[in-house]
């Protein structure tokens, strides 16, 4: 550790790093017991707190706060309790039987020292629920959540600061050189969740230590509607997706690719079902949040002046108000390819939409672009569904429904490529913070012992009937 002694977090590091044992021969009862704690906590004790802190941080009203911040934790923590005994036992696999006279196991030990960094989006769920994956595979463990939601990083490091002995567990709040500063250290697994291009630093950090990483990123995520489609359904559905948190959500709908013919359709039922959610002045529904700052503000305005400059027409919406970084839900279309909201992934309440006559326009539209972390169907066709799902490559999905994927911890959670490396959730999370040690054990003579040097004819016959035969 010689190298490091000027960074600022060495100490903690180093403790945290000598402490790694002792928490991965934790037994199985005290991890749940860790793990009833940080439930205790999120469900009771500091309930309120946290819908309040969710609020300041960007008016995200107190239902969606339960919904999509409280319930994932607590759900991710339920699925784990359940099964963790079974994760971690050791697992017996078969051994072939040229081995013969040994059995063969995989071992799930823990990583070491974790680093997990977490974005401001879901800054509870995003930061706690691979937390829960972390203390279930034994791990130690430092916290960087976002600065950009600073009511929600200050509370978290309230709960972590009670539950956890920062030898174990502990939150470090701070600006990007924060992170700078923890990405030098060598840590024996990084989980980072965030931007595509900052997920390109963290990996090439990483590097320097061939630390293993999990990076779960973001993107354009497609949604597809065909003619097929229970259409008033899916509008709701794509509405529920595209402006829960103000479409502050990595897997929500980037754009929608409709069937030409049904674009007035659309917008008609798109109308009426966003009064529905959230009458005709979203700005007054307590159910609609805003944007978390003035810099994303500010990128997201920038993208609806370019519109407006390049004859996108605008159907419903387009109105903001800087006093209080709102953005009105907006549906757009005929949107340029080269503008920025075709370019980057939106993360905000702009819905555009693209139109095809025929299907493999969609097909060849997203395999012209980056992978993105989820892709959605509306369709009642199944040649239509399997003919974009076994032609496109994605993390994630739903046919007839989109963000619910995220909810079912039996389901790996993570991207493909740009939109993310590895997995989280459930199992798929506890092995994220797994090394799978592989394990055999010799109980008698192995037909390799008769085949050590000199090589004899005889040993070239049994080396030419092993090839043969087993
Ligand atoms: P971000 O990449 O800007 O920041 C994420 C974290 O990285 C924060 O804690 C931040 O402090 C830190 N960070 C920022 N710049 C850094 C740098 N140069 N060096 C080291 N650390 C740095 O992302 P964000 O704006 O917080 O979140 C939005 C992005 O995250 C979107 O792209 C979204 O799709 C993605 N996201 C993905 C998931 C997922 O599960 N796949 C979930 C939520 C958000």
């Amino acid at each position: 550790m010689a190298n490091y002694k000027d960074n600022r977090f060495y100490d903690l590091f180093n403790r945290q790093s000598a402490n790694q044992f002792k928490i991965g021969n934790t037994t199985y009862k005290e991890r749940i017991k860790k793990l009833n704690a940080l439930k205790a906590a999120l469900e009771t004790t500091y309930k309120e707190d946290i819908r309040k802190a969710m609020y300041d941080d960007f008016k995200k009203p107190y239902l969606e706060t339960d919904l999509t911040e409280i319930y994932p934790v607590i759900s991710e923590i339920k699925f784990t309790k359940q099964n963790l005994k079974s994760w971690m036992k050791l697992q017996k696999v078969d051994t072939p039987l040229a081995l013969l006279g040994a059995s063969s196991y995989i071992k799930y030990e823990p990583k070491g020292v974790c680093l997990i960094i977490s974005p401001w989006n879901f800054p509870i769920n995003l930061t706690f629920v691979p937390l829960v994956s972390a203390i279930a595979a034994g791990n130690t463990v430092i916290i960087k959540p976002s600065e950009m939601t600073p009511n929600a990083s200050k509370l978290m490091a309230k709960i972590v600061g009670e539950l956890f002995d920062e030898n174990e567990i502990t939150l470090i709040e701070g600006e990007v050189e924060t992170s700078e500063e923890l990405l030098k250290l060598p840590f024996n697994h990084i989980f980072f969740t965030g931007s595509p291009s900052v997920g390109k630093i963290v990996m090439k950090a990483a590097s320097k230590h061939l630390t293993s990483v999990t990076l779960e990123l973001g993107g354009k995520s497609p949604t597809i509607i065909d003619e097929t489609a229970n259409l008033e359904k899916a509008v709701k559905k794509v509405i529920f997706g595209k402006f829960t948190n103000s479409g502050q959500t990595c897997i929500a709908p980037d754009y929608v690719f409709l069937k030409e013919d049904l674009k007035d359709e659309f917008t008609k039922l798109f109308k009426e079902n966003l009064n529905q959610f959230y009458t005709d002045k979203a700005e007054d529904s307590k159910s609609y949040s805003r944007i978390v700052n003035k810099e994303h503000f500010e990128r997201l305005t920038s993208y609806l002046e370019e519109a407006k400059s390049n004859h996108t027409q605008i159907a419903v919406g387009g109105n903001v108000n800087s006093d209080d970084n709102y953005i009105e839900p907006t549906l757009v279309f005929d949107v340029p390819e080269d503008s920025k909201l075709m370019q980057n992934e939106i993360f905000g309440p702009i819905l555009p939409v693209k139109t095809f006559t025929k299907i493999d326009e969609t097909v060849d539209y997203i395999n012209s672009r980056e992978r993105p972390l989820a892709l959605y169907i509306y369709s009642k066709n199944k040649k239509n569904i399997d003919y974009i799902m076994n032609n496109t490559r994605a993390g994630t999905g739903c046919v007839n429904h989109n963000l619910l994927q995220f909810l079912n911890p039996n389901l790996p959670f993570g991207g493909s490529n740009n939109s993310g490396i590895g997995k989280s959730h459930g199992f798929f999370g506890f092995e994220a913070f797994s090394n799978r040690r592989s394990l055999m054990k010799q109980h008698t003579i192995g037909a390799t012992d008769l085949l050590y040097p000199p090589y004899t004819n005889f040993k070239q016959k049994l080396i030419d009937l092993t090839l043969k035969w087993f």
